[in-house]
């Protein structure tokens, strides 16, 4: 009995990597696709400003509703993605979107800026700075509108190239953020030599952070040391207002999270903007109270 029960496990096993593989070799197949057919899209998450109590940026995410699979996470298409050497078809078309999505909101919305990730491996790519700045000449706008995000780890892997990529990225006047940060291994003495405008910390330490002490230490030390260093700290995942009177206490200097907004296609984006312009400061109110 035991042996068929475990003949039977093996084979179920068996059967979900088959399927996971299958699952794995369709979204490799259909991505390239699915981008020149330019069936994927972007939902647009603000970034409020503590000190302004208003939104100056917001970050570019990837969607991808696949036919039959359904709603693909963007985790796992861009893990496949950099795997299957596709990453850069999805960057560069993330960049086009964006960067003419920027030229439109240029007169409805000036100086907002919209950031765009970056995978490690765009960084070790060294056209990249150069096909950013035709993009933007393309469409006649400012590299002041774009924002690049890049984890920790992508320094780690060749740090002379990428660092020396980062300093031709930064020269085009585009503002770079470390992403995810104190989920990685970098160390601030790391951060010091790299052209980084603003260092986002990681979600996992802000979800709690109105319950968890460690957390709130973290996240104190964290940005105390970031600002030392003249970095701009902003807290990701934020869902809260028990949690939004912990980072104005801490010093954070801009707040992403669903308690302002979740990520939204552009034309939400858009009329939640000019809605938050009228209202914003209620998000604000009994906070310090
Ligand atoms: P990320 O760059 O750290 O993006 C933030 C993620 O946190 C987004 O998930 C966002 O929807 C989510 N988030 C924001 N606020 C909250 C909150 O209050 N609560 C919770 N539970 N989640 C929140 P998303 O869109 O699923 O993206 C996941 C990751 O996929 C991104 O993490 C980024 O690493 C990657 N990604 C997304 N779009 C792109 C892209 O265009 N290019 C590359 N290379 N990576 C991308
Ligand atoms: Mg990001
Ligand atoms: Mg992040
Ligand atoms: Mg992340």
């Amino acid at each position: 009995a035991a042996a068929k029960q475990l003949s039977e496990g093996v084979a179920g096993y068996q059967a979900g990597q088959d399927e996971r593989h299958l699952r794995e070799l369709t979204i490799i197949q259909d991505l390239p696709v699915a981008l020149a057919a330019n069936t994927l899209s972007i939902c647009y998450q603000p970034k409020v400003s503590l000190q302004h109590q208003n939104c100056l940026a917001a970050e570019a995410l990837i969607r991808w509703q696949h036919p039959s699979l359904g709603f693909i996470p963007p985790d796992e298409f861009i893990r496949l993605a950099e795997h299957s050497g596709h990453i850069q078809l999805v960057t560069d078309w993330m960049l086009s979107k964006v960067i003419t999505q920027a030229a439109l909101w240029q007169s409805s919305h000036p100086g907002l800026k919209l950031a765009v990730n970056l995978s490690p491996l765009d960084l070790i790519d060294e056209q990249l700075p150069t096909r950013i700045q035709q993009l933007l000449n393309q469409a006649r706008v400012s590299a002041k509108v774009l924002a690049l995000e890049v984890t920790e780890g992508a320094v780690m892997q060749d740090p002379e190239r990428v660092i020396r990529n980062l300093h031709q990225l930064a020269a085009l006047g585009v503002e770079l953020a470390i992403d995810d940060f104190g989920t990685g291994h970098s160390s601030l003495a790391y951060l010091k030599l790299l052209p980084v405008h603003e260092v986002k910390i990681d979600r996992a330490f802000i979800k709690d952070i109105e319950h968890n002490s460690d957390d709130e230490l973290i996240v104190e030390a964290a940005s105390r040391l970031a600002k030392g260093l003249g970095f701009q700290i902003t807290a990701e995942g934020l869902e809260n207002r028990a949690g939004l009177t912990k980072l104005l206490a801490l010093g954070c200097d801009t707040v992403q999270g669903y308690y302002f907004a979740k990520p939204m296609p552009a034309t939400d984006f858009d009329h939640w903007l000019q809605q938050f312009q009228q209202t914003g400061a209620d998000y604000f109110s009994e906070v310090n109270a």
